[in-house]
């Protein structure tokens, strides 16, 4: 049996220093599992590009990444400024909601556009607005419907189209807006596999978007992010509703207190093992990596605490999209989360409820597949949920081998904690499916004479078809 290195999947965002087809050949030969594009920054003409260029490059290497579109979802930002602003401490600054002059500066108050006119109905005195990732703050001291009046927190410089967060306050924008649509339909005629869903607010929102791709003929499953007050009160019915979650440090850290960040995160990676859900935890987790070729210490410890908690996934964000070492990144995550997982106790997530009945011989075949030596668990799946459960049981140290006959479930199952996906056609005879997969396994050297794989199929019994958990060694 081929040794594995790591279980959680890694997801590198693409961007200007990971874009062209070499450095796509090195990150998914290197390991990464899933390639997220956000739409925050990428046009139209380009997602069209690049997701040919991944999927030409998958093919070429015989493991074929997912997809991952990230739509924006409601954003405010401040407008345009041809030259930085200097603020100090104390100033007054009007947010207003038509553009303006350069400089911005109207009788010793500071002029400022934001892009959304509707927020004097959702702000009062004493709110906190916070511009720039968190890094300007500042308070409400009056509010109008022509202008939102603050005075600044401390000295800082204002640039050019920057992040508006408001901590705790409900801005009333649509969960999907014009421009989300507009990209999502870029993203199903590329046949994108997951379509991640910026500040989801709630079930609704997750319902909402659902139904637009399947009005659109696609049938691609969403990611939730949490990355609001609201998505954490709702974390449950959004966990329910999604295919799985984000834990999106990088708003959540603003819109939250942020020591409220690591138990924040704790108990949704909890709450989506105990569902049987994917999670991802995202943002800064090799931040110090976008210059420096070796991560700071605290860094090695968030994501090996990320891979202990359970993750399915760790994200990488700026590292890869203009960071100066994406490739070290990718061999960084395998290095520390391979290491940790080595660490965790062979054990079964005790919390996830199992319902149909071959998803419950899973827990047999998982505990099988761990305590045989030299052994796998081998699954053929339809719908995905087989692969998912399995993944979701986290069975440590044992190889999960997937057979899928659905094209694009082959891409989609990269997301999963574990799962090693195959993409091959069934027969009618679930025999000669299994020895189809067991030549394949043996190409491709994840397995070898004398190994036992686990496997979870159906059988003939006197013409009825049954369930069946069977050990096969391997032999030819
Ligand atoms: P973003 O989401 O990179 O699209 O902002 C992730 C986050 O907020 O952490
Ligand atoms: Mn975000």
């Amino acid at each position: 049996m081929r040794k594995i290195t790591r279980q959680t999947k890694i997801i590198a965002t693409i961007g200007p220093a990971s874009e062209s087809s070499e450095m796509l050949t090195k990150l998914i030969n290197e390991g990464v599992d899933v390639i997220r594009l956000n739409m925050a920054h990428a046009d139209h003409d380009w997602i069209r590009m690049i997701t040919k260029r991944i999927r030409t490059v998958g093919k070429e290497l015989n493991r074929e990444p997912a997809i991952m579109m990230d739509v924006k979802g409601p954003e405010i930002r401040t407008g345009y400024l041809h030259k930085d602003l200097d603020l100090q401490k104390d100033d007054l600054l009007d947010l207003v909601f038509i553009a303006q002059p350069n400089p911005p500066v109207c009788e010793g108050i500071w002029q400022v556009e934001v892009n959304y006119d509707k927020l004097p109905d959702h702000i009062k005195t004493g709110d906190t607005v916070l511009l720039d990732n968190g890094l300007i703050q500042l308070e409400v001291i009056d509010s109008s419907t022509e202008r939102i009046r603050c005075q600044v927190q401390q000295d800082a410089v204002l640039k050019s189209r920057r992040h508006v967060n408001l901590p705790g306050i409900e801005t009333g924008l649509p969960s999907l807006t014009e421009k989300d649509r507009r990209d999502s339909l870029v993203g199903i005629e590329c046949t994108h596999d997951y379509f991640a869903l910026s500040f989801t607010r709630d079930a609704d929102s997750v319902d909402l978007f659902r139904s637009f791709l399947r009005d659109n003929g696609s049938d691609a499953q969403i990611i939730a992010k949490l990355e609001d007050q609201k998505g954490v009160i709702n974390v449950e019915e959004i966990i329910q509703s999604s295919d799985a979650l984000m834990v999106a440090r990088g708003d959540l850290g603003i819109e939250c207190a942020f020591e409220d960040l690591p138990i924040i995160q704790r108990k949704a990676v909890g709450a989506c093992l105990a569902a049987g859900k994917p999670v991802i935890v995202a943002t800064h987790m090799l931040e110090s990596m976008i210059e420096s070729p070796v991560p700071t210490r605290a860094e090695i410890s968030d994501v090996a605490n990320a891979v202990n908690e359970g993750a399915d996934c760790i994200m990488l964000s700026g590292e890869t999209t203009t960071g100066r070492y994406p490739l070290e990144c990718v061999k960084m995550l395998t290095r520390i989360a391979s290491r940790m997982e080595e660490e965790i106790q062979p054990g079964l997530t005790e919390e996830l409820k199992l319902f149909r009945p071959k998803a419950k011989m899973l827990r047999s075949a998982a505990m099988l597949a761990m305590r045989l030596d030299n052994s796998a668990v081998l699954v053929f799946t339809r719908s995905g949920d087989l692969a998912a459960k399995l993944g979701a049981l986290r069975p440590n140290g044992a190889p999960l081998f997937a057979f899928t006959d659905v094209k694009g479930l082959h891409r989609r199952l990269r997301l999963i904690w574990g799962i090693e996906p195959f993409l091959m056609d069934f027969s009618q005879d679930p025999e000669i499916t299994i020895q189809n997969a067991i030549n394949r396994l043996h190409e491709g050297k994840w397995i070898e004479e004398g190994d036992q794989l686990v496997t979870v199929t159906n059988a003939f019994a006197h013409r009825k078809v049954i369930e069946s958990i069977q050990i096969r060694e391997v032999e030819f």
